[in-house]
């Protein structure tokens, strides 16, 4: 059985023309009723008519104004309630759950990140999801009632529509149906939607993608992934696969990456890939500083690698440098491609500085064929991870706020 959202909360904000509004005032807030007709040019009774209906519901506030009055008294401005309805955003990924409360304006009240089993059966995974959302409501003292949405990011790949994580490479898990299952636990509507491409809305809302209307997030973790945005929204593809910048091949010769395939860019500038290249360098007995602080190879983490290469230890700083020159070879490829306004890299590697940037932007430099390629093209994310569980709960707030949307 499917929740069906009610209509006369969520549903009945979503008319155009309140949309239109309710954006102007979180956009533009405060603002007067004369302002929002001079600027969404309707009708001074229609925006009355709007305004009204959102005081009632709670969603705005109106205070009057401050500023100088020209002639008369001074008109009441209107804001978007901080307190009244509330969004939830989970970020699922493969090793933590991230649940975060956030107010209609997008600012975080509370956040609680929990590690997930590993490893963990389907069931286990949802258990999970239910749990986290459910404590963050309690601790919080939130009703359902007050609850808007919820928008769960999820690593792998995910079909939106049905609310399906359809595979999780890292968790080996097929089919889960997030959906469906917190819908009829919760009864609150959920949308759901691939991590980075989550990330990437985040990037448009609140990071470096405010001022483009299309860009390319490329996300390096575990794996690497990209979310596209075209025209102001995201490029899903027919099927809701796009985006796998991971399992582009990079070097034919390369070594064999977990889809199968051989030389994809995942299986050289992941994390995955960086320490299982390291883990293979011990093997053969190679010198790094990295030998003496581990007791079983197993031990090894992309944190250590790091570290490895802030005190200067050549093989950590080697195999660094060789993930920047592939993450530079696919740049370019997507550049070369798309030509987007921006590349917005996430990913603890490019903590690394210089030592992956400088090979990085090397071999953009040799592999781009077009002109327009600059130093603000490629920028690196202010959000960073956290925008992962930013996108989640953007999806919802991007139903209310934006026109035409359903
Ligand atoms: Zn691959």
């Amino acid at each position: 059985m499917h929740y069906v959202p009610k209509k006369g909360s969520f549903e009945s904000m979503k008319s155009t023309n309140k949309s239109s509004v309710l954006n102007l005032i979180r956009v533009r807030g405060p603002i007067s009723r004369a302002d929002i007709a001079k600027i969404t040019k309707l009708t001074p009774p229609t925006v009355s008519t709007i305004v009204a209906e959102l005081l009632t519901e709670d969603i705005i506030y109106e205070k009057q104004g401050t500023g100088k009055a020209t002639g008369g008294r001074k008109p009441f401005m209107l804001s978007l309630s901080d307190s009244s309805y509330y969004v939830v955003g989970v970020y699922a990924a493969a090793e933590v759950v991230h649940t975060v409360l956030s107010n209609l304006k997008g600012d975080i009240v509370s956040e609680k990140k929990s590690p997930v089993p590993d490893p963990a059966t389907k069931d286990q995974f949802l258990r999970l999801l239910d749990a986290e959302i459910k404590n963050q409501l309690e601790q919080n003292n939130i009703t359902k009632q007050s609850v808007l949405g919820i928008g769960v990011a999820m690593h792998g790949l995910v079909d939106p529509d049905k609310g399906i994580a359809l595979f999780s490479p890292h968790l080996n898990l097929e089919n889960i149906p997030v959906k469906e299952y917190l819908e009829e636990r919760i009864k609150v509507p959920v949308l759901i939607e691939n991590d980075v491409r989550a990330l990437s809305l985040a990037e448009s809302w609140y990071g470096e993608g405010q001022e483009v209307s299309d860009f390319i997030c490329l996300s390096v973790g575990l794996g690497v992934g990209s979310g596209i945005f075209i025209n102001n929204d995201i490029y899903k593809g027919p099927y809701n696969t796009s985006g796998e910048i991971g399992h582009t091949i990079v070097d034919v010769n390369g070594p064999r990456c977990r889809c199968g395939n051989y030389g994809c860019l995942e299986a050289f500038a992941s994390e995955y890939a960086v320490v299982n290249k390291i883990k293979k360098d011990l093997r053969l007995g190679k010198t790094t500083l990295i030998r003496d602080w581990l007791n079983d190879e197993r031990e090894l983490t992309f944190d250590l690698v790091m570290k490895a290469a802030d005190q200067g230890d050549r093989l950590a700083c080697d195999t660094l440098q060789e993930s920047g020159r592939f993450l530079g070879i696919a740049i370019a490829n997507l550049y070369n491609l798309l030509t987007p306004s921006k590349i917005i890299l996430e990913g603890r590697i490019f903590k690394a500085g210089e030592m992956v940037l400088e090979p990085m932007k090397q071999m953009i430099k040799q592999c781009s064929i077009q002109h327009s390629i600059n130093e603000d093209t490629i920028v690196l994310s202010r959000l960073g991870k956290k925008g992962m569980v930013v996108g989640a709960y953007t999806l919802v707030l991007r139903e209310l706020f934006t026109p035409g949307i359903s």
